[in-house]
């Protein structure tokens, strides 16, 4: 596959270095050239194998001649060694079988590493650009901007990787206890990763990234490579369980609609969404949630986009004001708005509701979600109330709730019980430096690590 700036197709590149460049020569995004569409007897193959397999297959069209048939099946099987169930509130597996009236599920994504979604695109992400490094030689500074479960996840993937050095930045005091716990505590002394606690918000960390790119002289000194979704390499692999998902949600109940609600904050997720379903995955439609951080839905609203600074909420990984991949899901649809609102439907919620809800649910079912997956399973209650369809409703469930025990145990008044992982990250000792959010500032750092 080859890829092309958004702003300009003449710019093209392979896939293998529009991962490692990050950001189109022009300055603007990598897209696949074309997505591969398939048919439904394809699909149905596609939906017959395990979910790490089916990714290996997907990924075969997406990628270069660098990954072989058996290189992507052993990275997809590799990087996918964990369960991608989805599940009723009550419990129960989807299975037309045990539930043949169940219609509504959640897609559990938090059962990697970092018990948050972003370990399905860091994980192929950070396979895929180390067996390119290792074939090439290539060294590479990785700049990580977090609200904190995307830093987590890519210190993860990249973790004592040969010639890889990862700065993780986020905002001093806006990541929740067990991230800020995790982010610190990753690999030994002399990690390979190291976290930078920026004294300002997200969206300056986000600049700050952007600000070091943008830089020609810094980008070559260091090498630097962004992980964030403005990388292509992440955007991509989160196509492929929408595709195995709807695939699987089709079969046990084929003559429902499907409709996927996803609680999003910088649009990576649902652009892997709108990718999958262009693919031919079949996904009726995307309920799109957001906190108050909420510029996307005011566009499927009234065609004006404006984006603007950040508030802090209970979801902090969706607390991002200016969306990176808004200009891709234009690019997807050649900048139609009456066509992206035939796929896409927004809706918010504040902080209050959102608390509400989550206390409800757990009371009424046993069913515990973090506060980002509970917007998505509010935003799929309301598309509900507002449209009468037979449908299979699927939320999109990004974070294990243990990740935001802090604040749950508030709103719940119960303690949350922590995961393996978790619990052995806040056995260890934090290593972290506070920075001011300036580029002089962030680049004193990487120098200290990076010659
Ligand atoms: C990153 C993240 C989101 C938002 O996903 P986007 O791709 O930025 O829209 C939602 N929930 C959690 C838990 C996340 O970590």
């Amino acid at each position: 596959m080859q890829y092309h700036s958004h702003l300009d197709k003449s710019v093209t590149a392979s896939f293998g270095d529009a991962l490692l460049a990050s950001l189109t020569p022009d300055g603007g995004l990598w897209m696949p050239n074309k997505i591969p569409h398939f048919t439904p007897g394809q699909m149905a193959d596609l939906g017959a194998m395990d979910f790490a397999d089916c990714a290996a297959a997907l990924a075969a069209h997406f990628t270069d001649d660098r990954f072989d048939e058996e290189t992507l099946k052993s990275l997809c099987r590799d990087a996918y060694s964990y369960d991608v169930p989805m599940m009723t509130l009550g419990g129960e597996r989807l299975d037309p079988a045990m539930a043949p009236n169940a219609d509504e599920f959640v897609l559990e994504l938090f059962h990697g590493p970092t018990l948050a979604f972003k370990d399905f695109a860091a994980r192929f992400m950070g396979r895929a650009a180390s067996h390119l490094m290792a074939s090439s030689g290539q060294r590479r500074t990785i700049l990580v901007a977090t609200s904190g479960d995307t830093g987590g996840a890519i210190g993860d993937a990249f973790l004592d990787q040969d010639g890889v050095q990862v700065f993780i930045l986020f905002p001093k005091g806006g990541v929740s206890k067990v991230q800020e716990q995790q982010l610190c505590t990753m690999g030994g002394k002399n990690s390979n990763v190291r976290a930078l606690s920026v004294d300002g918000t997200f969206d300056d960390c986000q600049a700050l990234v952007k600000t070091a790119f943008a830089d020609a002289e810094l980008s070559k000194r260091f090498d630097l490579m962004s992980a964030n979704s403005i990388n292509v390499g992440r955007v991509i692999p989160q196509s492929f369980y929408y595709v195995w998902a709807s695939l699987q949600a089709k079969a046990a109940y084929p003559t429902r609609d499907l409709v996927i609600s996803i609680p999003s904050g910088n649009l990576g997720n649902l652009t892997g969404g709108l990718i999958a379903r262009k693919m031919g995955a079949p996904i009726d439609r995307f309920v799109v949630s957001h906190n108050v951080n909420d510029p996307f839905v005011d566009y499927l609203k009234d065609g004006e986009y404006r984006p603007r600074p950040s508030t802090p909420t209970l979801s902090n990984a969706m607390d991002i004001g200016r969306p990176n991949n808004f200009p891709r899901i234009l690019s997807l649809f050649d900048g139609n708005l009456d066509a992206i609102r035939e796929v896409c439907w927004g809706v918010s919620f504040d902080d209050e509701t959102t608390a509400r809800h989550i206390r409800r649910i757990y009371t009424d079912t046993g069913y515990l979600m973090c506060p980002h997956t509970a917007v998505g399973h509010m935003g799929m209650r309301a598309f509900r109330e507002a449209h009468d369809i037979d449908a299979t409703f699927l939320t999109v469930g990004t974070a294990h709730p243990a990740k935001f025990a802090d604040s749950l145990e508030t709103i719940i008044r119960e303690d949350v019980p922590m995961p393996a992982p978790l619990a052995a990250a806040f056995e260890a000792k934090k290593r972290v430096t506070t920075i001011d959010p300036t580029l002089d500032a962030l680049v004193d750092q990487i120098a200290l690590v990076v010659t």
